[in-house]
């Protein structure tokens, strides 16, 4: 039998038993109960809420729900956007033959092909975390209205808390256009400015540089597959291998409020984002600093991104 939950907890604030379990710092998590009060404090506003008006659901209900949604729209992607991301996919691959070839051209001697291995952990590792600051920035900060990243980038991100699983119908295009065009601008720069092919330093770095490129590429088609109930068998024994993000690890950002786990390539650096409550600082810090922002935390004043209303 399960244990009751602690007096004065209703129903509406029992979280994820995955991201409760997923935190080692004691004050998250009540063993006995399986009741988390830290999740419970930043959740309380907005699951009452819920529980007042009869719409709490669960992760699945969410998805249900969505399911239902998601045929009007494939990925709301506006024709002017579409283009660009077409145009971004196409300078991404061009950009990276090139500097694939300065790489080719520019090895300093055999002996340095052993760094490969050590670059490509490097590379995956960076862009495991910066694809997790990327989407703390656009979970918490501005809002759909927001010029120019607003509508096609910050917009697709909170959507995706309501229809989780649209994801999955976005084809090759909108999945991977927009990881291009962030990356291209970057790329070019490293094509033109980096000594790749006549210098050490310049081959290493360029050669990191690719391969961070290579993972960012991927990490939204990582992203969609972590959302599939049933993916490819090779790519379900990638994530049984924790080689790349899997469902069961992506689900817990996936639990109001959205506040933790936002590394989406593998994330390996989650548990300890999470334990050093890192992002949290993170946000507290950016709203300190940057003039005009409410000081308060996106969940302090929201609870759920999806009772979001106001620009942050
Ligand atoms: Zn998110
Ligand atoms: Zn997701």
């Amino acid at each position: 039998m399960r244990p009751a939950p602690p007096r004065g907890d209703s129903p509406g604030v029992r979280v994820s038993a995955a991201r409760c379990v997923s935190s080692r710092r004691p004050e998250w998590r009540s063993a006995a109960s399986g009741y988390c009060s830290h999740a419970r404090r930043l959740v309380i506003g907005s699951m009452s809420k819920d529980v007042g008006s009869g719409k709490l659901k669960s992760s699945v209900g969410r998805q249900s729900m969505s399911q239902s949604s998601v045929s009007k729209s494939r990925s709301g992607t506006s024709p002017g956007h579409r283009v660009l991301e077409y145009l971004g996919i196409a300078a991404f691959f061009l950009l990276a033959a090139l500097i694939g070839a300065e790489i080719y051209r520019g090895v300093p001697g055999t002996a340095y092909l052993l760094a490969l291995p050590l670059l490509a952990v490097a590379a995956y590792l960076v862009a495991d975390l910066l694809s997790g600051f990327v989407h703390f920035l656009l979970d918490n900060f501005g809002s759909a209205k927001t010029p120019v990243f607003g509508p096609n980038f910050i917009k697709p991100f909170r959507d995706h808390h309501t229809d989780p699983t649209g994801i999955v119908r976005h084809d090759f295009v909108d999945t991977n256009g927009n990881n291009s065009l962030v990356s291209v601008p970057f790329m070019l720069v490293v094509w033109l400015a980096v000594p790749v092919s006549t210098t050490v330093w310049g081959f290493l770095f360029g050669t990191f540089f690719l391969l961070l490129a290579g993972a960012v590429f991927l990490t939204n088609q990582f992203h969609k597959w972590a959302h599939m109930d049933e993916p490819p068998a090779w790519v379900a024994r990638l994530q049984d291998w924790g080689v790349i993000l899997s469902k069961r690890h992506h689900d817990i950002h996936h639990e109001s409020p959205y506040d933790t786990y936002y590394c989406i390539t593998v994330g390996v650096w989650n548990p300890l984002l999470d334990r050093t409550r890192f992002f949290e600082r993170a946000e507290r810090l950016l709203r300190r600093t940057v003039p005009g922002t409410d000081p308060r935390l996106r969940v302090e004043r929201e609870g759920s991104l999806n009772e979001r209303s106001t620009p942050g």
